[in-house]
């Protein structure tokens, strides 16, 4: 996939400052620092067009991307910061809520996970989030990098028994580092995007 045109158009937290519904949207989702912003970099072969977050968790907001004409990549930052207090917590699960459930052009959503770890409560949340409100989802296993590949299957069944998966093939294994994935990725969004 060849992409020429990417553009940081809007930091949103509410549905008055998300841009116009007129292309569709894939939000990718995932706790701070698990490289959504590494995912988009690697997605559209940039160094460092997303914005990799210094202060997790500090900016809760929506980050609005439009990839050529064609659709919006929309990072939901930090959800699972130990350091947000109780009150941000529920301001920001409240801004979750609106999201997922309004948004009328969102087509897939992206749950970006750690392939070293054991999905957390708030990843199972949030998969749990998407089933609920019948949004269709993949996860992406990011930093396969890290991983020996005689541990692979380990990993992915761990994240598929964890998140409560229907299938392991819901798992696409990802590395902004080698490229892992990025075409399978690029498959999944082009299916979701023309179907
Ligand atoms: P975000 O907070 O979810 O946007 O996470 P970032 O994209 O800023 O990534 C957090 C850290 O993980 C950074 O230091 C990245 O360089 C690193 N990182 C992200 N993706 C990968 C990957 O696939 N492999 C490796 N080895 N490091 C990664």
């Amino acid at each position: 996939m060849h992409i020429q045109n990417v553009e940081f158009l809007v930091s949103a937290v509410s549905p008055a400052q998300y841009p116009e519904p007129l292309i569709p949207e894939i939000a990718l989702a995932g706790r701070s620092n698990v490289g959504k912003s590494s995912f988009i970099n690697a997605m559209i072969n940039r160094k460092k067009l997303a914005r990799t977050s210094s202060k997790p968790g500090k900016t809760q907001q929506l980050n609005y991307y439009q990839v050529e004409d064609w659709f919006y990549f929309v990072d939901v930052p930090g959800y699972g910061y130990a350091k947000v207090s109780k009150k941000e917590k529920g301001k920001w699960a409240n801004m979750l809520q609106t999201y997922f459930s309004e948004r009328e052009n969102l087509e897939l959503a992206l749950l970006i996970v750690d392939f070293r770890h054991k999905p957390t409560k708030d990843d199972i949340a949030m998969k749990d989030f998407f089933v609920h409100y019948n949004i269709p989802y993949f996860v992406i296993a990011t930093k396969t990098d890290k991983v020996k590949k005689s541990q692979w299957s380990k990993h992915m069944s761990e994240i598929y028994r964890t998140l409560n998966l229907e299938t392991v093939d819901q798992i696409l294994p990802f590395s902004a580092e080698t490229k892992e994935g990025r075409e399978e990725a690029w498959e999944i969004i082009t299916d979701v995007l023309q179907g």
